[in-house]
């Protein structure tokens, strides 16, 4: 075969898989719309194949036209890129920025064909111009060099493709080149380029996808330990965080909280199972509000919420789970007709050595079940030992109307 010929199809396998990487993520695209930076680095790959077969297939014909076709093909894909990998984050330049670096990149080649003829300019312009957007891109993002694996995976991978620009074109390049460009395409500068091209390019494209199958899964997950009414865990994801903290610290200073509804099922009753579901969530609201950060908020289901707190004592959790009580029961709960007061009742109990998810929750679930048997609305830490009963049960014997009225 002529040698032209293959080496024209060896100098297409780049843009080729760059094509593929394309397809990929078209694909993760399709699997959510809502994720639009997929398609920016679809068009980014896109854009970057085209530049390179324009230049390898010297279309346009022409020096000058080729230049500026190839090297406006290459900016937008550089540019479709970053901006694909910020709008991930959340931090785009905007398209208005976005035609002003395309503009000035293409004006600039323009000026250096067509006016001062100069080659190492077109090359210094694109490669540092390349470099300086990637680590622009990659210092807004530098959140992610703290995130998951994968998002420092990208971090890093784009910062090393951006700043590589720069020592690769002094050491490949220097300050002058051959103005022909059959010498210029078989140089070492233009043969590393293509290598490290490829090689970091599939690199940052890998990265990207696995960011963005990282960031899929991780909603899916969200959504499976999430109660929709409320907002804060269910029971699934509620245990699993318990266990983790427990399989990693260890038997620690730590409590579990369980809190349910006094007569709840006399709310839905009386004034229907949309208001109490909107009881549920504004319960679940509190609870969150009055948490710390560390702090691990569920519904464990129906109307029996818990919060495990991490490195809190007995007497410590006690007087968490009572200013909760005390402050539930004097939040006005807005109901049709104007607002009405809601108790709830709390079992509390610290980590004992030993102890796991379910022996601690029967221990704690068993308090609860003295404070409602000892009259709800209080807090039972120790066994049977009733903590507090500052405010008493509004509903005893009311069974048919829960929600005592304000004032
Ligand atoms: P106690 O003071 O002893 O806790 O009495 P209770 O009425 O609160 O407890 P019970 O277990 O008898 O009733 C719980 C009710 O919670 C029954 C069920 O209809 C209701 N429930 C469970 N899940 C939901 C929900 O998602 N939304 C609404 N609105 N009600 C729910
Ligand atoms: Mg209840
Ligand atoms: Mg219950």
């Amino acid at each position: 075969m002529d040698g032209v010929v293959v080496k024209t199809t060896l100098q297409l396998i780049a843009p080729g898989i760059l094509v593929v990487f394309g397809i990929a993520f078209v694909c993760a695209w399709l699997i959510e719309r809502k994720r639009n930076y997929l398609f920016w680095l679809a068009a980014a790959c896109v854009l970057f194949a085209f530049g390179a077969m324009s230049q390898i297939l010297s279309w346009p014909p022409g020096a000058g036209p080729n230049a500026i076709v190839s090297g406006a093909l290459y900016t937008a894909a550089v540019i479709a890129a970053v901006e694909g990998i910020l709008l991930r984050s959340g931090r785009p330049l905007g398209p208005l920025i976005d035609m002003a670096i395309l503009a000035v990149f293409v004006l600039l080649l323009a000026y250096f064909f067509y006016i001062d003829r100069n080659l190492i300019a077109r090359v210094y312009i694109q490669n540092f111009g390349y470099g300086l957007l990637m680590v622009i891109a990659a210092w807004r993002l530098t959140a992610l060099a703290r995130g998951r694996y994968v998002d420092r995976a990208l971090f890093w991978v784009l910062l090393l493709f951006g700043l590589h620009f720069f020592p690769r074109t002094l050491l490949t390049v220097g300050f002058s080149l051959p103005v022909d460009r059959t010498a210029f395409a078989n140089s070492v500068f233009w043969q590393a380029l293509q290598l490290s091209l490829a090689v970091l390019g599939a690199g940052l494209a890998l990265a990207i996808l696995a960011a963005a199958v990282s960031d899929m899964i991780d909603d899916l997950r969200r959504e499976r330990d999430l109660d929709p009414l409320t907002g804060i865990l269910n029971r699934r994801g509620f245990q699993d965080r318990v266990s983790a903290h427990l399989h990693r610290r260890g038997p620690g200073d730590a409590a579990l909280a369980l809190c349910d509804i006094d007569h709840f099922k006399s709310i839905n009753d009386s004034l229907g199972h949309d208001i109490g579901d909107d009881v549920l969530g504004e319960v679940g609201r509190l609870l969150r509000g009055a948490s710390r950060r560390r702090d691990i908020v569920g519904r464990l289901g129906g109307e029996e919420f818990a919060v495990f707190l991490p490195d809190t004592n007995e007497q410590d959790a006690v007087d968490y789970a009572e200013r909760l009580r005390i402050a539930i029961a004097q939040h006005g709960f807005v109901i049709p007709g104007g607002a009405r007061h809601v108790t709830v009742s709390f079992g509390v109990g610290a980590l004992q050595p030993g102890d796991d998810w379910p022996s601690l929750y029967k221990r704690v679930d068993g308090r609860l079940y003295a404070a409602k048997r000892g009259g709800r609305n209080r807090t039972i830490a120790h066994g049977l030992s009733s903590v507090s009963d500052d405010a008493p049960d509004r509903h005893a014997g009311h069974a048919g109307n829960p929600l005592a009225e304000m004032g």
